[in-house]
């Protein structure tokens, strides 16, 4: 099979000068394999499948579509709207730079963006395509949004022994970083459970994948998925459970890889994304958003819908702990 991914630090390309100070790994789109393409087709690179459409038509998983010789997320991005009525919401879709996006401007507090149709890659080899900057009351806010290919990113593993493998939770580590915990027995075997969110889903977020994960366990992130709250579950990585039924409508995809694909939103202070390694460049206020779209537009959505929040969630654009700069934060719901 292909490779759809490169590394800049490959064995060949070593320079004996700087080989023994590593560098981070870089992971970098590969070109465009023209040569096997024709010419109406473009490739779909949101997953290991590499889809090539045609023009007009889906990828295999129909959320990716060639229209007019660009790659486009097919399914609006969703925001939900910091309020239980429904006249405050809309269905209808709205394009990215319509002229009704300048009303919105101002109402930053109101709005939050999910991780529905927001597009991703797989793995993540670029800034997730909504890093969403924000205030909430003085505090200045992040939300990085995206959509996790599940599949990959956590498994149990049954291993038949009598062995004591350790108490439930207890932290599962390879080469010293923690990758999962051990959980409850099946069937008289011991199971780990391994993974979570990957660390292809959490490079869209920062350049630093295990400062995330800290952050999360340390309750500086909050974690939610299409804006319902998810809980964390402890052990290695990050490995979430969320009550599907208040989550948007069609939050959830498929591709035959297989996989599920589903929302994810990191939302944490300025100073917490910046001190995690996250991809300050990318960054972008609300209202630039709203205008313009989405920070890189291959395989980004062209429009956005605008749902009511589900009033049994709280409004997820909050940090978690209180601290001192975060204390403004949570007196505000
Ligand atoms: S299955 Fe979907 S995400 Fe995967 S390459 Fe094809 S169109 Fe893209």
């Amino acid at each position: 099979m292909t490779e759809h991914t490169k590394v800049d630090f490959g064995a060949d390309s070593v320079d004996g000068e700087i080989a023994s100070t590593p560098g981070p790994t870089v992971l970098e789109k590969a070109a465009p394999r023209n040569d096997r393409m024709a010419s109406n087709k473009i490739e779909c690179n949101a997953c290991p499948v590499l889809c090539q459409i045609s023009e007009g038509r889906t990828g295999a998983c129909d959320r990716y579509a060639n229209a007019s010789g660009r790659l486009i997320r097919v399914d609006p991005v969703v925001f939900l709207s910091n309020s239980s009525s429904r006249s405050d919401s809309t269905d209808a879709l709205v394009d990215f730079g319509a002229s009704s996006a300048a009303k919105e401007q101002g109402s930053q507090e109101a709005l939050f963006v999910t991780g529905v149709g927001a597009s991703s890659t797989y793995p993540d080899y670029r800034p997730a395509p909504f890093i969403v900057a924000s205030k909430l009351d003085d505090v200045d806010m992040v939300t990085v949004v995206t959509e996790g290919i599940f599949s990959y990113c956590s498994f149990k593993v049954k291993i038949d022994t009598d062995r004591f493998l350790g108490p439930e939770q207890a932290n599962v580590r390879c080469h010293g970083e923690i990758v999962g915990h051990v959980t409850t027995a099946e069937y008289g075997s011991q199971m780990l459970s391994l993974g979570g969110a990957g660390g292809s889903l959490r490079a869209g977020a920062t350049e630093n994948p295990v400062l995330l994960t800290r952050a999360i366990k340390q309750k500086l992130v909050n974690v939610t998925c299409g804006g319902a709250p998810a809980y964390v579950w402890p052990g290695g990585g990050i490995t979430v459970m969320v009550d599907v039924s208040r989550m948007p409508d069609r939050s959830f995809g498929t591709v035959p890889t297989p996989a599920i694909v589903a929302p994810i939103e990191f939302t944490m202070t300025y100073d917490a994304y910046r001190d995690l390694g996250g991809h300050l460049d990318a960054v972008r206020s609300l209202d630039n958003v709203l205008a313009s779209g989405p920070e890189h537009m291959e395989g980004a959505p062209l429009a956005r819908r605008t749902l009511a929040r589900n009033p049994d969630n709280p409004w997820p654009r909050r940090p978690c702990r209180p601290c001192s700069t975060r204390r403004h934060a949570h007196r505000k719901r």
